[in-house]
């Protein structure tokens, strides 16, 4: 667990650092190629051989793999898979997502980076898709909360279909697990078919650790495997003793914040996504935008999305 310094001590960039950092295209490609292969030796995307060439035509791609005889490119195995766009438009997407704290929209990437508006859509998706994420499980002090996202429009065949449960008024249910002091851990829930408030926190936390959530009745099987305590919102209290859930509601605060302000509406279907972004900005923010954008850049290798996978 890292503790997140004051702001002050994060550097960040100025867009004229950004430009000089991604001049041209082959800037953008050393760039990427630095954080994908930092020690210089390539590893094959298909086959994960060592024994790869550049080819100097770049004809039909830059590298070639000499053990499964396939082409590939920085773009290869990763988010970034099949699209024409340059590298240093990725560069520019991502420092755009990994600088604006209430989540980059695709018209403030299609006015910024000047790509059309369904191809920035795709971007933004593929950006998130490829940000990394908490996967260890959760230890020390734990609040866990749900919050509800959504129109007031319900829209009862996806909820059919994907088993959203505890959503009011057509909101989707969001579970969230804050690491005092730490990482934020959260998604929609009914993400798995019969997936329960309880078995969120099972999944996410560790057992024997602390967990404080609300009052809601499904958290009371809780104490079987934490020390779990409850503040109860249903009374209008908000703390008792060390119990609150403050840090994970500001996270909620600020997912909502994007809601409104950046997205006006985040559809079901790439929820979780969305919320991906958030917490993945909220789990770099210690770090300086450079870093930010390193880790960000690494972290797109191994994910895939294809445009058929978005939109069906
Ligand atoms: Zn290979």
């Amino acid at each position: 667990m890292y503790k997140a310094p004051g702001r002050s001590q994060r550097t960040g960039i100025t867009l004229f650092q950004l430009l000089g950092m991604f001049p041209d295209e082959e800037a953008a490609e050393r760039w990427f190629e630095a954080q994908r292969w930092p020690t210089g030796e390539r590893a094959c995307p298909k086959c994960g051989c060592m024994r790869t060439s550049r080819v100097e035509s770049r004809k039909p791609m830059p590298f070639w793999c000499r053990d499964c005889r396939s082409y590939f490119s920085l773009k290869t195995g990763t988010v970034m898979a099949d699209s024409n766009l340059s590298l240093r438009t990725w560069a520019l997407g991502i420092y755009l997502m990994a600088t604006n704290l209430k989540g980059v929209s695709s018209m403030k990437l299609h006015r910024d980076l000047g790509v059309s508006q369904p191809t920035a859509w795709f971007m933004a998706q593929r950006l998130r898709e490829g940000l990394p994420f908490a996967t260890e499980k959760m230890e020390g002090i734990v609040e866990v909360d749900e919050t509800y996202v959504g129109g007031k429009e319900s829209n009862k065949h996806f909820r059919k279909k994907l088993h959203v449960v505890g959503g009011t008024q057509g909101k989707a249910t969001v579970m969230g697990a804050k690491e005092r002091g730490g990482k934020v851990f959260a998604r929609p829930l009914g993400w798995e078919p019969g997936e329960t408030l309880a078995g969120f926190v099972h999944e996410t936390v560790e057992a024997g650790e602390t967990v404080y959530t609300d009052d809601h009745g499904a958290y009371r099987s809780l104490k079987n495997t934490y020390r779990h305590a409850s503040v109860k919102h249903s009374v209008s209290e908000y703390v008792n003793g060390q119990a609150h859930t403050n840090g994970i509601e500001s996270f909620w605060a600020l997912l909502k914040r994007g809601y409104h302000g950046t997205f006006h509406k985040m559809s079901r279907k790439h929820l979780h996504r969305y919320v991906t972004e958030f917490a993945a900005r909220h789990n770099l923010r210690s770090l300086d935008t450079l870093e930010q954008m390193q880790v960000m850049a690494r972290s797109m290798e191994g994910r895939r999305i294809k445009y058929r996978e978005l939109i069906v």
